[in-house]
């Protein structure tokens, strides 16, 4: 048996994406179309496929355009380079494009770097070159140096990479091809399917792949702050919270709807920036990618209502800016109910989300608090007391967070300030901060010691010295 035969393997075909049936295209290779990655520019792009169109599970006859289009993806290179379409490469990129040529060497220099990031972050070098087709005018390019696929998805204002395995055993061959518009975000969403593809033989399942290829998109250099599409943004905002099980669990594929790119964006991005989720990410990812015995429910059983929680909480303040490494929830903070006269000390920073003020209250229990030293709420502005400004900004706040039916609930949010009482609003742990927008914490700087007890027992607390 040749080495060659050996290697044909039907059991590896697969395509997750739209309904195609598996076919061979030559009698030498067996190819699988691994990933039709697909990206749909919200405003670009009115229309979106609609998901009656597609199912990774029929098994109906795929259109004729299939073989031309797998087959075609082989041939593009040479039919591309002509006039209007100029051909450049770099160290792992060959692109096809109608960009002027200065804008051609600056995306391989983004796609460089990306790769440079991305393959660093799953450790393991790009294998091979990627091949991809960047159209910014579709009437540059000659009639038929696009397959159907590729044309489709570019007259659709996005993208689409098409993936050929070859596998035997855990041995792989892999090649990816990809079509994209030429804006700024989907090229770099393509090419980390290709990267996935060529590197680890596929690009995981559809919530992995496709929110990952949109961090990829969202990409920049030293920023992990939110960086999504405003629509993007606000139709998070806007819409009942699309719960983490239908996310990851959901009957859904690649290409379906801008709207669950958008869920698997906000998913990936929290794993992947959230320090109490961040560490079994890459791992998880890893073993998606590998096809090892991993599963989201697996990794992150334990902690589901603590995802939960903070998932929902980051799309509540969701916004272009927002740093959720800022924002990760200190799970670790230690409650608990004063005895009488006992003082409770915690120390708060500015530049940071709610954060544990160690105090468990009961509901309608007057409490006196009284919070030393200062904070500043922008570069070079004031040093800030607990009261805040005038207007209240950087003003110390509290908010109760509450266990109910096992799931966890943040109150809402009251002013404290200084020195004084307060009468909890509810039962639960106190949980404080620096009132400043979310976006804004990065620049805060400073910390307060804040002291809590409960009112009328043992001495009263004095108010803060340093003021
Ligand atoms: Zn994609």
């Amino acid at each position: 048996m040749t080495g060659r035969k050996s290697l044909t393997h039907p059991a590896s075909i697969k395509r997750f994406g739209r309904r195609r049936a598996a076919r061979f295209l030559s009698a030498l290779v067996a190819i699988g179309l691994l990933c039709a990655g697909y990206r749909d520019v919200p405003g670009l792009c009115a229309q979106t496929k609609s998901p009656a169109t597609g199912s990774s599970k029929s098994k109906s006859k795929s259109r004729s355009g299939d073989d031309r289009d797998s087959k075609s993806a082989s041939k593009g290179k040479t039919r591309a380079a002509v006039a209007g379409v100029g051909n450049y490469s770099s160290k792992h990129f060959l692109v096809h494009t109608d960009l002027p040529a200065a804008e051609a060497q600056e995306l391989l220099k983004r796609l460089e770097t990306m790769l440079g990031l991305i393959s660093k972050y799953w450790g393991r070098p790009p294998s091979g070159t990627i091949e991809m087709y960047v159209v910014k005018e579709l009437r540059q390019w000659p009639q038929g140096a696009l397959p159907p696929d590729g044309l489709a998805s570019v007259e659709n204002g996005a993208g689409v990479t098409v993936g050929q395995t070859l596998t035997q055993g855990n041995a792989f061959l892999a090649k990816a091809i990809v079509y994209a518009i030429s804006d700024r975000g989907t090229p770099q969403h393509e090419a980390v399917h290709a990267y996935c593809i060529q590197t680890f033989g596929r690009s995981g399942p559809v919530w992995y792949s496709e929110g990952m290829a949109e961090m990829g998109q969202y990409w920049r250099t030293s920023d992990s702050s939110v960086n999504a599409d405003n629509i993007v943004i606000e139709y998070l905002r806007s819409t009942e919270v699309k719960s983490l099980n239908e996310i990851v669990n959901g009957d859904e594929w690649s290409g379906d709807s801008w709207q669950n790119y958008a869920w698997r964006w906000a998913l990936c991005h929290l794993l992947a920036n959230n320090s109490n989720y961040s560490q079994r990410f890459r791992p998880l990812g890893l073993g998606l990618l590998t096809k090892q015995d991993v599963s989201f429910e697996q990794t992150y059983g334990d902690m589901a209502k603590e995802i939960s929680f903070e998932y929902r909480e980051f799309i509540k303040h969701l916004d272009r800016g927002l740093r959720i490494d800022l924002c990760s929830w200190d799970w670790k903070g230690k409650f608990k109910s004063p005895k009488a006269g006992g003082i409770i000390t915690a120390k708060i920073d500015a530049g940071r989300g709610w954060q544990p003020s160690r105090l468990t209250v009961s509901a309608g229990e007057e409490y006196e608090f009284s919070a030393a030293g200062t904070w500043t709420i922008s570069k070079d502005g004031d040093s800030l007391s607990a009261d805040g400004t005038p207007g209240s900004a950087g003003r110390l706040v509290g908010a109760i967070l509450q266990d109910d039916d096992g799931d966890y609930h943040l109150e809402k949010p009251f002013e404290l300030g200084q020195f004084g009482t307060l009468t909890a609003p509810a039962a639960g742990d106190l949980y404080l901060r620096c009132d400043d927008k979310w976006i804004e914490l990065a620049d805060n700087r400073g910390s307060l010691t804040v002291k809590l007890k409960l009112k009328g027992k043992g001495d009263p607390l004095p108010p803060p010295k340093d003021k």
